[in-house]
């Protein structure tokens, strides 16, 4: 309460000014009071320097005087109350989203501290404490954090504390569950989780009114809330490293301990096997899921003994394993040694072999993922070539898979740039010479004029499903040159059109035939489509199902390469195919001092089965010959005509005069 002339005739406003302005003092109630009425005009007075209270000396009785200073005093607190518990509720708020980034139940709780100290403006001293839910430690409650002169308490039971205030506040704290106060300090009990029951001590000498002790209960909510979440953090963050069947460490963790190493710099010396069960999708197919859980758990069980710690076991997919270590402790010639002996899986016996690849460290360069992705293409090379054994890593392997990558890569490219073409190579009746049709043949040319071989390329495209589209194009592009040929007056001519595996199995297949009929309007009994035979012959009832639904289309169909694959006899009889084509290493062989018994074989095979024999390969008058006097319906191969653009077909036709 303030006069307005005191010193000077402005003393008591400038004095507001100062409290307002320099000392930025906002909550403080003011109250002026002036003899004279015209001196300071009242409403500007007040705006300006928030006055809470303008009165005149004539006014001032004993009772108004009264009820404006307890007003004043009442709107004071208000303001404090809701000032300081903005303060706190922000504060509150911003410390649990920050304590949940920490990780661990330790770095969380020195966060409870700091921030606990900073809502009560005290240093940062404190401690807290667990009283742990397992029985066989319950009543010795244990410090997890601290900080200040108290940090050297941490990991150590409460009862190292020799400051009987704080470790007695600490107890009753964890004892009745509540928050507890003395003119020393508080001790906030911080709920209790699946850990067990917290609390937290901080010294402060501050009598806690109540608006503090209130903020004090809506921390130690949040903070129980925010204990609570962090277990359930670190149980998810155990859900994305461990493999919840058998209990290993899952990819991610092995990535993770891949990576220390690396960054370590420790490479050298280190090893990665990756190992699978063989058959085990059968294992798992004939014996039930369970019987494969077990037989995994088992599998893991015993890695683990023969491999301990240095070393790391985890199961990174299905069946597939990986060891990772020191080669000090992780040999090669030791890896298959936990499957020499059978595994006792709900009372079976249960032998089992594994295919492991293995990769040294040092010769990985790249993160730890692409370690990973080495081993597996080193297990995928064994697999195909060496089941039931350990293959060790050799740059050459990655090199090559790496180079079938880059050459599907520019395949891709090829194909959407549209510099693939089809050549044709003509195939004749042997006893008229008459040319009854073409195999469309697919080429890549690359820059200097050569081609990619399509023996290199077309696996490729089948492994990654890029033939599908490929093939679609191949038929699409053949049966317009058919159009093209029946245009131009060759209208007997058949196309031959190359399926390949991925394609006849593909489910739009049907439809991607049917389509392309219709787009072409090409009759389909002009159209032979070739199947290696041993495509055909694989997987029988799937497959000859397919190749009736083609058949009913109308379309023709030959066995490819036939004589490499390996056809059951009964199978051929009931298979809706109408030519045999003998496989060109036969034909060839002919030459080379075999007396072309197989070839024999094959072409009386066709008599028999009632289907029309083809060799394809034949270069020579001596192979012509000799399928000639076997009486062999057609022929094809560099002695009559190479593969070539459409455009020099349609010449070769016409200088043949066909
Ligand atoms: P394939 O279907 O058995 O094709 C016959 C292969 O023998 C062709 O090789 C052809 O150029 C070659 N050839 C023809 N006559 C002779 C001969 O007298 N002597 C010798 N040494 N070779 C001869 P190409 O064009 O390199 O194709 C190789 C394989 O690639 C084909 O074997 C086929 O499996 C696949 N292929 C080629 N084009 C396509 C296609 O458009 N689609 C599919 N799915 N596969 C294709
Ligand atoms: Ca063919
Ligand atoms: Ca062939």
């Amino acid at each position: 309460m303030l006069d307005v002339v005191m010193e000077t005739p402005n003393a008591g406003l400038d004095l507001v000014a100062i409290i307002r302005e320099e000392l930025k003092v906002t909550d403080s109630r003011i109250i002026l009071r002036t003899g004279q009425p015209n001196q300071a005009p009242e409403i500007e007075v007040i705006r300006d320097y928030d006055i809470n209270d303008y009165k005149l000396k004539s006014e001032l009785t004993q009772s108004k005087l009264y009820a404006a200073l307890t007003t004043a005093v009442r709107s004071y607190k208000q303001i404090r109350m809701i000032e300081a518990g903005k303060k706190g509720l922000d504060m509150i708020v911003r410390s649990s989203a920050e304590l949940l980034s920490k990780n661990g139940l330790n770095a969380f709780a020195q966060g409870v501290i700091i921030h606990l100290s900073g809502l009560l403006s005290v240093p940062p001293e404190g401690l807290i404490c667990v009283r742990r839910n397992d029985k066989r430690r319950e009543g010795q409650p244990e410090i997890i954090a601290a900080a200040g002169h108290y940090c050297v308490l941490i990991d150590k039971p409460l009862s190292d504390l020799n400051e009987e205030h704080a470790r007695h506040l600490l107890e009753s704290s964890l004892d009745s569950r509540s928050n507890v106060y003395d003119k020393f300090g508080l001790a906030l009990y911080l709920g209790s989780s699946a850990r067990g029951d917290m609390s937290c001590y901080v010294s402060s000498a501050t009598q806690l009114d109540e608006i503090d002790q209130s903020l004090l209960e809506l921390f130690c909510t949040n903070i129980s809330i925010c204990a609570d979440n962090l277990t359930l953090l670190e149980q998810l963050s155990n859900y994305a490293y461990i493999d919840e069947l058998v209990g290993l460490p899952n990819r991610n963790a092995l990535i993770e301990k891949i990576q220390t190493t690396l960054e370590n710099g420790s490479r050298a010396g280190y090893l990665l096997a990756i190992g699978d069960i063989d058959n085990f999708a059968e294992i798992n197919a004939s014996l039930g899921q369970k019987y494969g859980d077990r037989l995994l758990q088992a599998v893991a069980k015993r890695l683990l003994k023969r491999f301990p710690d240095p070393c790391v076991v985890a199961r990174v997919g299905g069946d597939t394993f990986a060891i990772f270590g020191p080669d000090t402790h992780l040999k090669p010639e030791n890896v298959l040694v936990p499957f020499l002996t059978e595994f006792d899986i709900s009372g079976e016996e249960q032998m089992i072999s594994v295919t492991a690849g293995i990769v040294p460290l040092d010769e990985v360069d790249g993160a730890a993922s692409e370690a990973i992705k080495d081993a597996s293409i080193v297990l995928k090379m064994a697999k195909t070539h060496s089941r039931g054994e350990v293959i060790r890593f050799n740059s050459a392997m990655i090199e090559n898979a790496k180079d079938r990558l880059e050459l599907l890569k520019n395949l891709r490219t090829a194909f959407d740039m549209e510099r693939l073409v089809l050549n044709y190579q003509p195939k004749l009746c042997l006893e008229t010479g008459r040319t009854l049709g073409v195999e469309a043949l697919l080429r890549w040319p690359v820059d200097d004029g050569e081609f990619v071989p399509p023996g290199h390329f077309i696996p490729l495209a089948e492994q990654s499903g890029l033939i599908v589209r490929l093939g679609e194009w191949i038929l699409h592009t053949a049966l317009m040159e058919l159009q093209e040929l029946k245009r131009n007056g060759w209208d007997d001519i058949h196309m031959s059109v190359n399926l390949s595996v991925a394609q006849l199995q593909h489910p739009a297949m049907m439809k991607t035939l049917k389509r392309v009929l219709i787009e072409t309007d090409v009759e389909p009994g002009m159209v032979d489509l070739e199947v290696t035979e041993s495509v055909a012959m694989n997987d029988v009832s799937n497959n000859s199902q397919l190749l009736e639904d083609i058949k009913a289309m109308g379309f023709q169909l030959s066995l490819d390469d036939f004589g490499t694959g390996f056809s059951s006899l009964s199978y051929l009889q009931k298979m809706p195919i109408d030519r045999l084509k003998i496989d060109q290493s036969f034909v060839q062989s002919f030459d080379k001092g075999n007396s072309g018994e197989i070839v024999e074989l094959i072409v009386h095979l066709g008599r028999t089965l009632n289907k029309k024999v083809i060799a394809e390969g034949v270069e020579t008058e001596e192979q012509a010959a000799f399928l000639k006097s076997l009486g062999c319906d057609e022929v094809q191969g560099f002695l009559y005509a190479r593969p070539m653009p459409a455009t020099k077909l349609h010449a070769w036709l016409k200088e043949r005069n066909h």
